[in-house]
């Protein structure tokens, strides 16, 4: 069935920028973001992330000193604050392999911005260990929680992981934290061309009149191991359409400005989608988004080749002030926009960081 409406673009103008001033980047962003890797494990092989042909038995991952400890983490995040970010997640690799990381999570969790709000603390998950730990994550005060899941079907889901976990591992998960009142949960996927375009429908049926949000990211060239090709990227537009078809969408006014994903709801009442449309629909000028990888290195795009260290100076015994004041010099001769160039740079590209150690 084809939809009248297939021919519309489905995006909208562009959201209102952030509110700029004092503190912004070279680019005029301000800070608000922070992504926190907390490991470079993973219990998955997805092939886009950590291929199996790469991340095999003989990969050496960091040593735990060479990570950041919980206490060094909060000291920067809490300098992160100081600076303008409201919303944390947590990711990885896969953040429930590190040790005890609900204790990262209260230890976070009891951070707040000068007027005394707490920040949003979210966290980014495969899934595959949640069940056990969905109810320590809600005590430990995790307020939001997003969990990738590429397909529904077991064969599907196995090859895209590497065989190494059954989806109803990750099922099983996601219905735990929707039982212990972790919401909103979001599931995120991602849609290669030949190799998961059919579970599109499938993952929408299964979500739709649940509470949960579905969002469909585009596949993206992160890292250098995972072979990119603009080709296999279906679009978020191509998305939207083949749902419309089946389930008519409407569009829904983002909730604040430089929201990335676009919203849509089902307009039989089923609930919401979104997509994120990193490759096609760039928004590198709303970007207000800072990383910190496992290690201690910030990194001011997704596909930065460098980061800046910060391990140094936290063993160094260097003060707050001084390590704020880095931070805020790292962030003020930002001037990334990787996506907004992708396309020229698809031709010349150059060496990034995987995904695995800088969190996605
Ligand atoms: S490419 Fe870099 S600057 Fe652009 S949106 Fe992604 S992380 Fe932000």
């Amino acid at each position: 069935m084809t939809s009248s409406r297939a021919q519309w673009s489905f995006f909208p103008p562009p959201n209102p920028s952030p509110t700029r001033g004092e503190g912004s980047d070279g680019l005029q962003r301000p800070l608000r973001d922070l992504r926190i890797s907390v490991t470079d494990r993973c219990n998955l092989r997805c092939s886009y992330c950590m291929p199996r042909e790469v991340f095999g038995r003989d990969f050496v991952f960091l040593r735990r000193a060479e990570l950041l400890s919980f206490e060094e983490i909060t000291r920067v995040a809490r300098q992160c604050i100081e600076l303008g970010v409201r919303k944390i997640r947590l990711s990885g690799g896969e953040p429930l392999l590190r040790h005890s990381v609900e204790r990262l999570v209260e230890m976070l969790a009891g951070l707040s911005d000068s007027g005394g709000k707490p920040i949003e603390l979210a966290m980014t998950s495969n899934g595959v260990l949640l069940a056990k730990r969905a109810r320590a994550l809600k005590e430990a005060g995790l307020t939001r929680l997003n969990i990738s899941l590429d397909a529904l079907d077991d064969a599907v889901f196995r090859g895209l992981n590497g065989g190494s976990a059954p989806v109803t591992a990750v099922l099983e998960g996601i219905a735990e934290a929707q039982a212990v009142g972790l919401t909103p949960l979001k599931v995120n996927a991602v849609i290669r061309r030949g190799v998961n375009e059919s579970e599109i429908l499938p993952l929408v049926e299964h979500f739709r009149h649940t509470g949960i949000t579905l969002r469909f990211i585009e596949y993206m060239d992160v890292g250098s191991t995972n072979g990119w090709r603009l080709d296999d990227v279906v679009t978020a537009q191509e998305t939207l359409t083949r749902i419309d078809a089946e389930y008519p969408l409407r569009p829904v006014a983002p909730r604040y400005p430089g929201e990335v994903a676009k919203r849509w709801e089902f307009v039989d009442g089923g609930g919401e989608i979104g997509v994120i449309a990193s490759v096609t629909q760039a928004f590198c000028h709303e970007c207000s988004r800072l990383r910190l990888s496992v290690d201690g290195k910030l990194f001011t795009c997704l596909f930065a080749a460098e980061g800046d260290d910060l391990r140094g100076l936290l063993r160094a015994g260097e003060d707050d002030a001084l390590l704020r004041q880095r931070i805020a010099a790292i962030w003020k001769r930002r001037t990334d926009r990787y996506s907004q160039l992708r396309l020229a740079q698809t031709e010349k590209p150059h060496e990034k960081i995987e995904m695995s150690y800088i969190g996605g």
